[in-house]
């Protein structure tokens, strides 16, 4: 084949964990597209190993959860202040400082997970390709044009310098903090900015391991003169970062990890390196067929909600089903214009929370708004997506609230409850994963349904609630109400009080949320 002809729906810039969730959201929606990375691995350098239970809802819609080892349902990583690993330990430290641990393993069917990001992209990887995707390594992207009908990349593969162009109807940048892909759309950033620059040493240490008996894996290592951050992949491997004065030799590396460690043990130094801890959220999304995900998106610090590739995973999941809809036209590309509504509240919001956290105020000084402090699970699977595409979310509403706060609001997250589905206990949110579906325990709505494209299922016939989790109470609907529930998992419409069950009104609402093709 020439080269120079290959065409694609999607192309994706970047094979790191935002990119490679992206190919794997869209090989799952049957999009064919083609990612590019110029590595030929994962890099070994520390970076993500926490996960919430958002992020593996998404890997379970997708099918592969099984993959990933998560922490036990309830439990969160838990992290202490020692004066060294093997020392004395001061005190357990609260994800939130000031705010009580608040979860139950209630909200969501899924744990959050505790993996390394170079254990967890493989997985990705292979999943992807399993289901298609055109996973290309070792090519690097040259230069990008666009135009009203298609975007051009000069590709190059790196080991025989072959140079050659792919067209495709979109591209995602998923190409990291410095993305030259947003630099290039001229797209300015916002916020606390880069902050610091630290430096991480990764090591392998058996020994180590049998100090993780009392359940800690973290380390805040305070001790006069050094403070760092000690903790483990659980896999022989550990990290230690701190702030360097001045640059380090190995000898001096070598010495801070026994300093951390508190204790003459054996380790091996596997790699070293620096990364900046910043603060920026792109001012928009997309610009024309090129749509931001991940760092190149929003750079947010490694806080304790893990919010940095937990939220570009959340990107990806957004952009898939909105491709899907538009490459087979099914829907207007002015679908793709709610991604920059939706998204980019959401990682402001990330970005702003990290910042009113007491942990991390103190890098922004007293120029920062302060804001109230929601919880992490409020901010894990209770953030508010608004945009033209979803109906009734409220300007009233908050902006994050706990789950079991929610009830069934246009804009949030549809609950999981466990329902009994064709014989089966299934959560409900393993219902909302493939397309619009319009639920209600009312059958006047699923024959008013009957002839529009949308997938019913009646409360109480099709999927049973549990009495004490009524479908009623649970999306607020009452005994005669409905919801509509975007591919997404998004609750896109709710009906109003007392409405009548309407052919011709659940049309007008499917044109809105859906932007279909006209
Ligand atoms: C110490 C540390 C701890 C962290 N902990 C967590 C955590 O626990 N939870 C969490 O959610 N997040 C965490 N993060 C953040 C997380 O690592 C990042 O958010 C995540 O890596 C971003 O993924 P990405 O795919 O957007 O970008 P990147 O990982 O930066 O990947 C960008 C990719 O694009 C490729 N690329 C760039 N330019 C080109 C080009 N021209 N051609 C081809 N390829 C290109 C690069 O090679 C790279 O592979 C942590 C980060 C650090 C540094």
């Amino acid at each position: 084949m020439n080269p120079a002809s290959i065409h694609t729906p999607v192309l994706i810039i970047g094979g790191s964990l935002v990119g490679l969730s992206a190919s794997l959201f869209l090989a799952w929606r049957g999009v064919p597209h083609i990612l590019v990375e110029k590595h030929h691995g994962s890099a070994a350098h520390p970076r993500a190993t926490g996960f919430t239970e958002h992020t593996l809802e998404f890997f379970r819609a997708a099918g592969i959860a099984e993959r990933i080892p998560q922490v036990p349902p309830g439990a969160t990583v838990r992290r202490a202040r020692v004066e060294s690993l093997a020392g004395q330990h001061y005190e357990e430290l609260p994800w939130t400082p000031g705010q009580p641990e608040e979860r139950d393993g209630k909200a969501s069917p899924m744990a959050g997970a505790a993996i390394a990001q170079d254990l967890l992209e493989p997985i990705l990887r292979e999943a992807a390709r399993a289901r298609g995707a055109d996973l290309r390594t070792g090519v690097e992207l040259l230069s990008v044009q666009q135009d009203a009908q298609r975007v051009t990349a000069q590709l190059r593969q790196r080991d025989t310098g072959a140079c050659y162009a792919v067209t495709a109807d979109y591209l995602i940048a998923a190409d990291g903090a410095a993305s030259p892909i947003r630099e290039q759309l001229g797209i300015a950033r916002q916020g606390a900015g880069p902050l610091r620059v630290l430096r991480s040493v990764l090591f392998r240490c058996a020994e180590a391991d049998a100090f993780l008996k009392r359940g800690i894996r973290q380390f805040d290592i305070d001790q006069p003169g050094f403070k760092g951050f000690l903790g483990t992949y659980s896999d022989g491997r550990w990290f230690l970062m701190f702030e360097e004065q001045s640059e380090s030799t190995d000898a001096q590396l070598r010495a801070l990890v026994r300093q951390a460690l508190g204790k003459d043990m054996a380790f091996e130094l596997i790699t070293t390196g620096r990364w900046e801890l910043a603060g920026l959220i792109a001012d928009r999304f997309s610009e024309g067929r090129i749509f931001l995900a991940g760092d190149a998106a929003h750079q947010l610090p490694p806080t304790r909600g893990g919010y940095g590739a937990n939220t570009g995973i959340d990107d990806a999941y957004n952009l898939a089903w909105k491709l899907q809809r538009v490459v087979r036209r099914q829907s207007r590309p002015a679908l793709l214009d709610t991604y920059t509504d939706e998204r980019r509240p959401i990682a402001w919001l990330r970005h702003q929370q990290t910042f009113a956290r007491p942990d991390y105020a103190k890098w922004v000084g007293d120029g920062f708004k302060e804001e109230p402090l929601y919880g992490n699970l409020a901010m894990e699977l209770g953030q508010l997506t608004r945009s033209g595409a979803i109906l009734g979310a409220d300007a009233a509403l908050p902006p994050a609230a706990h789950p079991r706060d929610w009830a069934g609001q246009p804009g949030t997250r549809a609950p999981h409850v466990w329902v009994r589905h064709r014989g089966n206990s299934i959560s409900s949110i393993d219902l909302l994963t493939e397309d619009f579906v319009l639920l209600t325990a009312d059958p006047r709505w699923s024959a008013a349904a009957a002839h529009l494209s949308l997938n019913t299922l009646l409360a109480g016939a099709d999927v049973v609630f549990p009495a004490d989790q009524a479908f009623n109470d649970t999306f607020g609907t009452g005994d005669d109400g409905a919801v509509i529930v975007r591919p997404d998992g998004i609750i896109a419409w709710r009906s109003a009080p007392a409405a009548i069950p309407d052919a011709m009104l659940l049309r007008a609402v499917m044109e809105k949320i859906t932007m279909p093709h006209c």
